[in-house]
């Protein structure tokens, strides 16, 4: 059904340092919940919970044991670094002109800038990955400039890629020469495939809490975040699920709101649409099993706007992640029942289809053997010491959390070692 590895040394404990290191530099608002699958962090205090938050996760705590809690975010609640807490506009999509919530450009980015070490090329579209092939080590990058569609070329001591797992592959996979016909680095055969997504709101349900009402106010603060369901599957001293391996969590919130759904016309719509309506809901996030015959390739026959051949990527999910849907659905609505919701709505998707989830991993992925891995534990290329790809190309699985915090603390803990090793003047 899948294909794990045993595949690395990395330490708890090790990633610990980075995540606690990324945590709080960026600055994450939470809750510490104890839970050994969720690891609790450096977390500035949480968002707080609507009531009807708060009645969901006290009545599944109570009669199912499962976790609710506040989401973890990375949106402030104590200024750092010269960004401010967030007021609660609610629209980030627009942008944050307190820098509340995290964003490159105006945190690693900025200060990379402010440290005057970093040369920012813009425009940069990077084609592929130079090598100089008498002592086997990459040298820089052939990229097009987006303005004038000039190829242009960048030296460097050594190279890191961070393009995004699908967008690096690609660059590796471009980069093939007379060496590494197949792609750079990849002498085992595996760059391009494990590809992994998350199984996005395959599973859903909400229901309403009519015993909840609040006096509406549309200019009330907008919280940028909602709840997480904390995977409650597969877990030591728990009983095994007989449908599946791993698991899942859920994001939701809960709140009133206008009644949309009102009828009538003039005054009468007007007071049904005053009339609150109190509804919590759920959508499942899961894991993503790791399968050789999902994977990437370049397609010989389709270049992008810059002359750059783009990738095919082939990618189902299995049977796995269809038992996990269904019992998305089926958990959703038990946590329903136990919240004492009414109107229970729910769905599952058996065949939803993969890249929803906007979290692919996996296509480089780590290991201790070189002839089954691309990349080792510092996500350095077995194939070529000074040649790194700090994203989620380098992840064996993906879990059913958000990958972002463990990209970044993995690139932490990658740099630490590349700073090291090019102070012994191994690299
Ligand atoms: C709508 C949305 C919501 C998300 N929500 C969450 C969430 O709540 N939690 C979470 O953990 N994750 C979330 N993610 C996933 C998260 O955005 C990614 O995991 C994360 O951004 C990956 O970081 P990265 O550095 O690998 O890639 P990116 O953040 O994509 O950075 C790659 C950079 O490389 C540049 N680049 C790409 N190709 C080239 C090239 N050829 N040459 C030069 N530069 C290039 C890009 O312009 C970009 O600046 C979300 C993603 C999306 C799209
Ligand atoms: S709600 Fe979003 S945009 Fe508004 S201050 Fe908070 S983080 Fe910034």
């Amino acid at each position: 059904m899948s294909e794990f590895v045993t595949w690395l040394n990395i330490l708890l404990s090790s990633l610990r340092g980075g995540t606690k290191e990324v945590e709080e530099y960026v600055g994450v608002a939470g809750l510490a919940e104890g839970l050994p699958h969720l690891p609790d962090g450096k977390f500035q205090p949480h968002m707080g919970l609507t009531c009807a938050e708060t009645k969901f996760r006290n009545r599944v705590k109570e009669k199912l044991g499962w976790t609710v809690t506040p989401a973890r975010t990375a949106n402030l609640t104590r200024p750092i670094n010269g960004r401010a807490a967030c007021h609660y506009c609610g629209p980030c999509e627009r942008g944050c002109v307190t820098h509340s919530y995290f964003n490159s450009a105006y945190t690693t980015v900025a200060d990379a800038l402010a440290t005057g070490n970093l040369t920012h090329i813009p425009n940069a579209m990077v084609f592929q990955v130079l090598m100089d092939m008498n002592t086997n080590r990459a040298r820089g990058v052939l990229y097009i400039d987006r303005v004038t569609r000039e190829p242009k070329e960048v030296y460097g001591r050594s190279v890191i890629l961070g393009a995004q797992s699908l967008e690096s592959v690609r660059i590796l996979l471009n980069s093939a020469n007379r060496h590494y016909p197949n792609g750079l680095a990849n002498s085992s055969g595996v760059l391009g495939h494990y590809l992994m997504d998350h199984i996005f709101v395959g599973g859903s349900a909400m229901g309403d809490l009519p015993d909840l009402p609040t006096k509406l106010n549309i200019n009330g603060p907008k919280r940028p975040c909602g709840i997480y369901v904390a995977r409650f599957q597969n877990l030591p001293g728990v009983p095994r699920s007989k449908k599946f391996l791993r698991g899942y969590g859920y994001e939701g919130s809960g709140s009133s709101n206008f009644n949309w759904s009102a009828t009538g016309f003039g005054d009468a719509f007007k007071r049904g649409l005053l009339d609150p309506v109190t509804t919590v809901g759920i959508g499942g996030f899961g894991e993503c099993l790791p399968r050789w015959d999902n994977y990437v390739q370049i397609d010989p026959n389709v270049v992008d706007v810059y002359g750059i051949p783009v990738l095919h990527i082939h990618m189902t999910f299995g049977e796995n992640e269809r038992a996990i849907v269904n019992d998305m659905r089926e958990s959703g609505e038990a946590m329903m029942e136990a919240a004492g919701a009414k109107n229970i709505r729910s769905f599952a998707v058996p065949d939803r289809e993969p890249g929803r989830g906007i979290h692919e991993v996996g296509v480089a992925r780590m290991g201790n053997d070189a002839k089954k891995s691309v990349l080792n534990q510092f996500q350095q290329a077995h194939d070529i010491k000074n040649l790194f790809v700090c994203d989620g190309a380098g992840f064996t699985s993906t879990a059913c959390q958000n990958p972002t915090l463990t990209i970044m603390a993995l690139c932490v803990r990658s740099c630490d070692h590349l700073m090291n090793e090019m102070k012994r003047g191994n690299i």
